[in-house]
């Protein structure tokens, strides 16, 4: 069993002197790093708050993320990481059902909060990057001092993130703190020699994202490497963060290998210092890997993962081998198999990837099951949910990722399409049926339903199919804007169709893949 705040506290240990931040040219070292999050837990200490007590983190990717994130957890709290993109109707939601007490929020997002606060438990708002109404700056909440050592078990909760799943409503996924550290530990295992002391890591994976918190920053921060957080994604300003400082680990999304390779002076970027690039969230198409590595030194290793597995399950790693257009082996500590609707075992085939078009998919997929200490404890409130996504079978606890995919002998899995209907765009998850029920609030809307089409640069995009009311005369230049102001950005349907009506099974379920068709017809 591993902890979170001693993994921490072992690195500040050995490596005090050494650079944990760099940010906008600043360096904060671990001894300081170490002292800033003593502040934070000290100020929520001396306001009552501790053990078991939820504080919301709705910050991009900026040093006061990481110090909220660990002074948190050395207060013996539980960290919420909320999506900057997210709108007052969806933080409310995760308020509400986490009951966070705190919110350290983006100044400009400050408004957010305030719109909703009367309907939550939250005490206290603790501004960044300014003043704001209703709330104290990071300044004046923090408390210099050294906080009580609170003793919090491994197998307590530390970070409650949310995803949807199939269900449409978001869900508290319960990780602990063993969860969590020994996924970071594995996850800095899978580079040669490991993550080392001298390594720099890019840090512009969201870190409210379990790929970004776990991968990107924990598994630097718990081997004393450098961390170079960046908000927002821009591929110039990346690649002159990896060249300035000679970054030496990259991590991103598709998308994001995408857009670099595609950038006008592409060919004149200088990724020579880079000693590993991991990609995950999506596949990644093997046309962009292969341009990537025309162009570039590293090559890409591709992973694969969940927010409940904390989440890595499956690495193409260095040390033993890839095979382009898997999602790599089970990473050492986690079982992973492929099951049938019965549980049963669906044995490997020879050697993949298997030519999809040729082979009969449906004799050789199942679902993707794994077992791990990096498996959740849990969703937070839901016994339904969790009774889904558990099966107890010789004496193990598997939980059903939900992808359906294959496996061939020598270890290697293989997704080939989701069971459930989230929508993976550019990275992030869409799941349609938040985008449908606020299209159906609108009063224009007789029936609506949402799907992925193809997009070249996103890999999929958001695509709505609607069905006005007889009277109805909204625009898609209206829908569109109406879903912009009401969720993040990139939930928001880029195409709208209207429709007669939409095709149903005889149970009233819209029929996805005839709208994904149709599409194709056109
Ligand atoms: P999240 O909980 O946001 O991390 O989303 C997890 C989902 O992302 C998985 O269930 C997969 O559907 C998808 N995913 C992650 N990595 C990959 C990958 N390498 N290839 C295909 N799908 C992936």
């Amino acid at each position: 069993m591993t902890n979170l705040v001693t993994n921490l506290a072992a690195a500040v240990e050995e490596h005090g002197d050494n650079t944990a931040i760099g940010y906008q040219g600043t360096e904060t070292s671990y001894e300081e790093f170490w002292g800033q999050t003593g502040a934070f837990a000290t100020a929520l200490e001396e306001r009552g708050l501790g053990a078991g007590d939820r504080v919301a983190l709705y910050l991009p990717n900026v040093p006061p993320f990481l110090i909220g994130f660990h002074g948190t957890l050395r207060a013996g709290g539980v960290v919420v990481p909320m999506n900057p993109q997210y709108k007052s109707r969806e933080i409310g939601h995760l308020l509400g059902d986490s009951e966070a007490k705190v919110v350290v929020a983006l100044a400009d997002l400050v408004p957010f909060v305030n719109e909703v606060q009367d309907e939550t438990s939250v005490e206290h708002v603790v501004s960044i990057g300014g003043e704001a109404e209703g709330a104290v700056t990071l300044e004046e909440f923090l408390e210099p001092g050294d906080p009580d050592i609170v003793d919090r078990a491994d197998d307590d909760v530390a970070v409650q993130p949310y995803t949807s799943g199939t269900t449409g409503q978001p869900k508290g996924v319960q990780l602990t703190h063993n969860n969590l550290a020994s996924n970071a530990n594995s996850a800095a295992k899978l580079i040669p020699d490991g993550i080392r002391a001298d390594d720099k890591g890019l840090g512009v994976l969201p870190l409210f994202h379990i790929y970004g918190m776990t991968v990107t920053m924990n598994a630097t921060l718990f081997n004393g490497g450098a961390f170079y957080p960046m908000p927002e994604w821009d591929a110039q300003d990346a690649v002159s963060l990896i060249e300035d400082e000679q970054l030496t680990i990259m991590h991103g999304v598709p998308a994001m290998y995408n857009d670099v390779i595609n950038q006008p002076n592409a060919e004149e970027f200088d990724l020579s210092s880079v000693r590993l690039c991991g990609v995950g969230g999506s596949g990644i198409p093997v046309e962009v890997l292969r341009q990537f590595e025309e162009l570039y030194e590293p090559k890409i290793y591709e992973g694969y993962g969940l927010t409940e597995t904390s989440p890595i399950t499956h690495f193409n790693s260095p040390i033993d081998g890839r095979r382009v257009g898997s999602i790599g082996k089970t990473v050492p500590g986690v079982d992973s198999k492929v099951v049938d609707d019965d549980f049963e075992e669906i044995p490997p085939v020879e050697e993949g990837p298997i030519d999809e078009e040729e082979a009969d998919l449906r004799e050789i997929t199942g679902e993707i099951v794994v077992a791990g200490p990096n498996v959740m404890k849990g969703y937070y409130g839901l016994p339904e949910a969790n009774e889904e996504a558990f099966t107890e079978e010789g004496g193990r606890t598997w939980f059903h990722t939900g992808d359906i995919g294959y496996h061939d002998e020598d270890d290697f899995f293989y997704v080939v399409d989701r069971e459930k209907h989230m929508i993976v765009t550019g990275g992030y998850n869409v799941y349609p049926r938040e985008v449908e029920e606020l299209l159906f609030e609108h009063e224009d809307v007789a029936d609506a339903a949402v799907a992925g089409i193809p997009d070249e640069r996103r890999g999929e995009t958001v695509k709505a199919f609607v069905v006005r009311t007889p009277d109805g005369d909204v625009t898609e230049e209206e829908i569109k804007q109406y879903c912009l102001t009401n969720l993040a950005e990139y939930k928001h349907p880029r195409e709208v169709e209207f429709v007669d009506e939409l095709p149903r099974t005889t149970t009233g379920k819209v029929q996805k893949f005839k709208l994904r068709e149709q599409e194709g017809d056109d």
